[in-house]
């Protein structure tokens, strides 16, 4: 019997707002212990929470950028449930009116389009941190992430396999850090995707039952997490077993899935509408406005690259997937450089530098112009695309301009033919057997001898002049 599996994500993305959701304190990372903080996200009695305008927009932001109807009518709710991270005791979330609803993103897997529907996306605070390392046998209770705002994108069952599930988180970073509401990091934990997962006999209308799986911060670990859990699933209903709706632990260490606790339901929180607050009413002028604050995103710009500067596909997408390398690739390109080659040097040779160094483009040295300029020069013939290279490297690595680098390093393009021909001369009497072979019929030796002559002149010699001339020679 062939099985299909159906996966459901929840994205939980911490906004980037100055100050917490319902207090003053900052949301700064990296602080000392419970240095920001005040009665209100500690969970004093008697104060009130008061709603930070900045992360309502962010939601409704998000939900304009991924396609969903925004609620003309909204409000949050208590969510109660006891843990040391929570001082009081509840969470402020929504429930039953979240803010948008209704949406789709986009994703491509091996060259096809799908939509994946988004059932909601809501808006709540985040927990504080417990801290039991280094802690001998006590635990501590680090409050300065609580009360943060933190959005809650949930998909519906449209998934089919790891890789989708890869796909689909990857846009939705990707569109979240373009409109700029969430930095995206996700070992850090801005950014955290839990994974509900099933298994069903293919064909089967009906879902099976699901495993929420949790603590995947890396794309790898979720593909590795999702191949893993969806085997299980498999091995279990093939054995005559049953799955348990539970929630699930991946561990990276060992790679697998291990049984964390029986899945707790809705009615468990018993949930509440939220008394200190009021509801949650939007003036349409003001959502229009949200609206037109959205930038070009990430799908649209890719179309367009194909479409303007003729692209593949696959080199648009490479190219639009972070905001910052597109606008990296749309300033050379406006300083004149071809977009094909801006695009290949871009993907090859700085894309493998900044990895290099775990660097984003952002705090690269080299400027697009520069790129733009080292073409010119290749184009003009002063360096060969092999000596290209080697500036280039040298460009990214100092930020001085290729012109200044070829003079100093004296790296210009020999275009002399006397001076290429004494090369050539040498080179051919020195290898009497392949010029014999050569002459005989063996025609792939002219790579041999194009690589010899461009030894002897350290990669400086015009290519197109050697061609010439070894043809003059060997061929009369
Ligand atoms: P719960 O009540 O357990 O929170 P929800 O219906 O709210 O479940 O769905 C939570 C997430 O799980 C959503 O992303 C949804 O798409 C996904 N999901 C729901 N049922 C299944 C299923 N049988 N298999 C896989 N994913 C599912
Ligand atoms: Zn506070
Ligand atoms: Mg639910």
């Amino acid at each position: 019997m062939q099985y299909e599996a159906v996966i459901g994500l929840e994205i939980h993305a911490q906004l980037l707002t100055e100050s917490k959701m319902f207090c003053g304190c900052s949301t700064k990372f990296g602080s000392g212990p419970n240095t920001q903080t005040c009665p209100v996200c500690i969970g004093m009695p008697g104060v009130l929470p008061v709603m930070n305008r900045k992360a309502i927009e962010y939601v409704v932001k998000t939900g304009l950028a991924m396609n969903c109807e925004i609620s003309p009518y909204s409000r949050f709710a208590r969510k109660n449930y006891f843990y040391p991270d929570l001082p009081k005791g509840y969470q402020i979330s929504q429930y039953e009116l979240p803010l948008c609803g209704h949406g789709f993103v986009e994703i491509t897997v091996n060259g096809s389009s799908r939509k994946i529907g988004l059932t909601r996306i809501h808006l709540e605070e985040d927990a504080g941190k417990n801290i039991h390392e280094g802690a001998g046998n006590e635990s501590f209770v680090d409050l300065n992430r609580a009360g943060t705002p933190l959005m809650e994108i949930v998909s519906e069952p449209d998934i089919r396999t790891p890789q989708e599930a890869v796909e689909f988180v990857k846009k939705l970073r990707a569109i979240v850090r373009y409109i700029g509401v969430c930095d995206g990091n996700m070992e850090e934990g801005s950014l955290r995707c839990d994974a509900n997962v099933s298994v069903r006999p293919a064909g089967q209308q009906e879902l099976g039952t699901k495993a929420e799986i949790k603590n995947m911060n890396s794309f790898r670990f979720i593909e590795k997490a999702l191949e893993y859990e969806i085997k299980r699933q498999i091995k279990v209903l093939k054995e005559s077993g049953r799955i348990i709706q539970e929630t699930r632990l991946w561990d990276s260490n060992r790679g697998v899935t291990e049984s964390m606790r029986s899945k707790e339901e809705a009615h468990d929180y018993r949930y509440f509408p939220e008394p200190d607050l009021m509801p949650v009413e939007f003036e349409q002028s003001w959502i229009d406005e949200i609206k037109t604050s959205i930038c070009e995103l990430p799908d649209i710009k890719r179309a367009r690259y194909v479409k303007e500067f003729n692209l593949p596909e696959q080199d648009a997408g490479l190219l639009t997937s972070e905001k910052a390398v597109a606008e990296w690739f749309e300033e050379a390109v406006k300083s004149g450089g071809a977009p094909k080659s801006v695009g290949n040097w871009m993907m090859g040779d700085l894309m493998k530098l900044l990895n290099e160094e775990n660097r984003q483009i952002e705090e690269c040295m080299l400027k697009p112009k520069q790129l733009v300029d080292m073409l010119s020069l290749i184009d003009k013939g002063v360096i060969s695309g092999k000596i290209a290279k080697t500036v280039f490297e040298e460009m990214y690595k100092t930020g001085r301009d290729a012109g200044v680098i070829v003079k100093e390093k004296g790296l210009v393009q020999v275009s002399d033919e006397s001076e290429i021909e004494k090369a050539v001369d040498d080179v051919l009497a020195n290898s009497p057997n392949e010029v014999e072979r050569f002459k005989a019929g063996d025609a792939k030796l002219m790579g041999f001898f194009v690589g010899q002559i461009m030894k002897a002149t350290k990669g400086k010699a015009n290519p197109k002049i050697v061609n010439e001339l070894l043809r003059k020679k060997l061929l009369g």
